[in-house]
């Protein structure tokens, strides 16, 4: 059966969004998981951005066997050099260049001529080809471009040597329909294009990344861009679950296959998420919470006949393992150690001590733990030992009549340090006061508090975001006393902000100056 690539820029377009930005560290355990989940192509960053883009490209090219990876680089030959240098090492790499096609970024952001245009990325293509067999070329924002244009510009890389051809939706604004009748047209016109792949980048503006993707792909398109959990800029990018579990569940509508190991797509989307600290809405195709959910009467009576009366794909094909198993205060550390690992998580033994640790803590005081509780525990009970923050004792008071107030001690570099302060309740005391201790100028952007389960017992689930000079980052913490688990989302941003300053740039202001596809 034909296959289709699939090309991941989970760490170059889902990094560049707000809020998403990794350390070197994080993206290298991304990409290592990426491997493990199949995908044949890694965009690891563009490597002329940052110094610390530079050196994570290079480390993930360096520690990848099987994926091809790849640095985006814009159509300039110092961006395309300085790829190259991150990648030549690698076991199989290429490079992506790009340059803007549309009238629209022409004139108002290149502000170049189309000649110019032509000739520039004539030149790219040509100077990366004298590295590299794997060149990719995208005319940026090429679904606002005009049609003639791109056929001239195709076919004038194509004979410079590109070899996929990658068309963007840069910012969401195609049409499946469009998209089909785009890529035929190019297919049928670009000089040589039955030598090249063709390949789409889809954003969700409109909500159609996916469906304009897989239209790509009925017109022919053999490689798909897309990120883990739909992650990018704005409203993100076509995500690789659905699309994969789309070509794979309707096989016998599109006839094509891919690479992924399925069993790896949600052990991906978790690791992503306790990454980032982003995590995905109930309701989101294939990896969210419900996806595999049926509550409504009618729908169990007839699950419990027959599974596919309702359900078109199994849990287990994405890799989540069903099981009715609850654990509780009896429960030993080999039995928390077999559901944190079929949750799809991978933890060290110290790890796994901090969350044997929290998980007792947690039955002592609640009678069932869900997997909903152990994930958690995992998500917010490992504490980095890297962490500057520590938070020791939170104690408050409030109510009708008293004034708010929290006593906070908290290990800050390894010291620890006590203070008390007042707010305008028990929340806000306690922030204030960690506020105040960490010595940090920051913003709180949001704050959402929700009970990962049912009853009075459950735990609360806070994430807060917390802006520090343009900088996003979410925290998370979890708790059955709803002030701790604040206490301890707030704490855990501030750690984000931390680790965030020392290691990476972010790539937002990087995206306003240097573009991307
Ligand atoms: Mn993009």
């Amino acid at each position: 059966m034909e296959k289709v690539r699939i090309f991941d820029t989970t760490l170059r377009d889902g990094e560049q969004a707000p809020g998403f930005s990794m350390s070197a560290g994080e993206k290298l355990a991304l990409a290592k998981q990426l491997e493990r989940l199949g995908v044949d192509v890694i965009e690891a960053g563009f490597a002329a951005s940052s110094p610390g883009d530079f050196e994570s490209v290079k480390a993930i090219g360096e520690q990848c066997e099987q994926a091809t990876v790849v640095s985006l680089c814009r159509a300039s030959i110092s961006d395309i050099d300085r790829g190259v240098e991150a990648l030549k090492d690698a076991e199989n790499w290429g490079i992506h260049t790009f340059l803007a096609s549309s009238p629209l970024h022409m004139k108002f952001k290149l502000q170049m001529e189309p000649e110019e245009v032509l000739k520039a990325a004539v030149t790219a293509v040509e100077h990366a080809k004298r590295f590299t067999d794997n060149v990719e070329f995208s005319p940026e924002d090429a679904t606002r471009s005009e049609p003639e244009f791109l056929v001239k510009l195709l076919s004038e890389v194509v004979r410079a040597g590109a070899v996929t051809l990658n068309i963007p939706d840069t910012v969401g604004y195609t049409t499946p329909d469009e998209m089909y009748e785009l890529i035929l047209r190019l297919r049928n016109e670009v000089h040589n294009a039955d030598q090249v792949v063709f390949s789409v980048h889809c954003h969700d503006d409109l909500g159609m990344g996916v469906a304009n993707s897989l239209a790509a792909v009925r017109a022919g398109a053999r490689q798909i861009e897309c990120t883990v959990n739909g992650i990018g800029e704005r409203a993100g990018n076509a995500s690789l679950e659905e699309l994969v579990m789309a070509l794979k569940t309707r096989q016998s509508f599109y006839g094509l296959e891919t690479n992924i190991d399925t069993a790896q797509i949600y052990p991906m989307s978790k690791l992503l998420q306790q990454i980032t600290g982003v995590g995905v809405q109930p309701n989101k195709a294939i990896v969210g919470a419900n996806a595999f959910a049926h509550e409504a009467g009618i729908h169990q009576h007839g699950m419990l006949k027959n599974a596919l009366t309702y359900e078109i794909m199994t849990p287990q094909s994405v890799g989540i393992k069903s099981s009715n198993l609850v654990l509780g205060k009896h429960s030993g550390r080999h039995a928390l150690a077999d559901r944190i690992k079929s949750l799809g998580f991978t933890l060290n033994d110290v790890e796994l001590n901090q969350v044997f640790k929290e998980f007792k803590r947690l039955a002592d005081v609640k009678k069932q733990i869900f997997d909903e509780d152990l994930e958690a525990l995992v998500t917010h009970g490992v504490q980095n030992h890297k962490d500057r923050y520590h938070l020791e004792h939170l104690s408050v008071s409030s109510g009708t009549t008293t004034i708010p107030t929290a006593t906070v001690v908290m290990k800050i570099d390894g010291k620890p340090q006590k203070r008390a302060g007042f707010g305008d309740g028990p929340v806000d005391a306690a922030l204030n006061t960690i506020k105040e201790m960490a010595g940090v100028e920051c913003r709180l952007t949001s704050y959402i508090v929700k009970a990962i389960t049912g009853g009075t017992d459950a735990q609360g689930e806070v994430s807060v975001g917390i802006e520090q000079n343009g900088q996003q980052v979410t925290g998370r913490g979890a708790h059955t006393d709803i002030v701790v688990a604040s206490a301890m989302a707030f704490i855990n941003g501030l750690n984000r902000l931390e680790a965030r300053a020392g290691s990476v740039s972010p790539m937002a202001p990087v995206r306003a100056v240097m573009g991307g596809v």
